[in-house]
């Protein structure tokens, strides 16, 4: 129980899927023995290891970087639990958006989907305040969209001080916690401070994203993108400062490569699945077909980035430090 008396997520650290899959409780990722090939355990399993459903594509911030372009009515409960009888054999999804909480039912979603997945919420937390008692213990972990300290905050994404409102609100109810931060050349100064924030969150990981060229990213200036070697040369940095620091979280970085196109499957509010992202597709969605009317097995069974998507979850395809014990 916290000191709130609210339930928390069960103290279990690793959870065997079979197939040599696992999932990491303590930092929220899935698991692969050592030599174990990944393009076999792709050809083996019968759904995705791991779904993104937008509840919603409304959202109360206009960050610099967001990729949402088109809006979309949201889907009703009654909609939502179609897909997730067609999502059951899914091990983790993600209720995203948008941004998820704007909906004044997220409970009873969370609900419906804890049942049969490990569920796992990516915020901007403004309204973790409404809904953090109802999440705690339901959801494995909030993934907090987050660049650094309050000024880097305002200038790339909105709202610093009722964000953190909302993320102390998951603090205190005993949510598990990771970051996530997009990259721009001008915020290169200010991640050694957003894991710093990581870590007096107790934050599981940080996730470091260079932003994709869709939507409000296709007005940022040229330089803003740096290059894979100047993420990467920043990523060996940020280790160091880490060791320097003994910074406790986990830190990842994503760049975008051959080896992570189209890893992530997209249930968007009217039920189609997007491959994402497809580099050479409009709009870098790849349509996959339609869970309000066919089960994920079926889809993942055309699906054509299986190898990338079982590489990018269990930590193949990223750069990856673990969490320090
Ligand atoms: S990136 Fe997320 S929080 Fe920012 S505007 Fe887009 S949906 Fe909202």
């Amino acid at each position: 129980m916290t000191d709130l008396g609210l339930p928390t997520v069960p103290k279990q650290t690793h959870t065997e899927l079979g197939g040599d899959i696992g999932y990491a409780l303590t930092g929220q990722h899935f698991t692969i023995g050592e030599g174990v090939d990944v393009a076999s355990v792709a050809a083996t399993l019968a759904h995705p290891l791991s779904v993104i459903v937008q509840v919603t594509k409304r959202c109360d911030m206009d960050c610099g970087f967001c990729s949402e372009t088109m809006q979309k009515p949201d889907p009703t409960l009654r909609q939502l639990a179609t897909m997730e009888e067609n999502l059951r054999g899914v091990i983790r999804v993600f209720l995203s958006g948008g941004e998820p909480l704007l909906r004044r039912d997220f409970i009873d979603i969370v609900d419906m989907y804890s049942e049969h997945h490990i569920v796992a919420v990516p915020t901007n937390a403004t309204h973790g305040l409404q809904h953090a008692k109802g999440m705690a213990g339901k959801v494995a972990y909030a993934n907090i969209g987050l660049e650094g300290p309050r000024a880097t905050v305002l200038r790339v994404r909105g709202d610093y001080d009722k964000e953190m409102k909302g993320v102390r609100a998951f603090q205190e109810a005993g949510i598990p916690l990771a970051l996530s931060s997009v990259v721009y050349r001008s915020t290169l100064s200010a991640l050694p401070f957003t894991i710093q924030i990581a870590d007096v969150l107790d934050a599981t990981k940080v996730k470091f994203i260079l932003p994709l060229r869709k939507g409000n990213a296709l007005k940022l200036p040229e330089h803003e993108f740096i290059s894979q070697t100047e993420a990467e040369d920043a990523f060996t940095r940020l280790k160091e400062a880490r060791a320097e620091h003994m910074w406790a979280p986990a830190l990842r970085l994503t760049t975008w490569t051959p080896q992570n196109e189209g890893h992530m499957i997209v249930i968007e509010p009217d039920g189609f699945a997007q491959a994402w992202p497809v580099y050479d597709a409009p709009d870098l969605w790849e349509p996959l077909g339609n869970v309000l009317q066919e089960p994920i097995s079926a889809i993942w069974e055309r699906y054509r980035f299986k190898e990338n998507h079982v590489s990018k979850y269990v930590g193949r395809s990223i750069h990856a430090v673990p969490r320090a014990a």
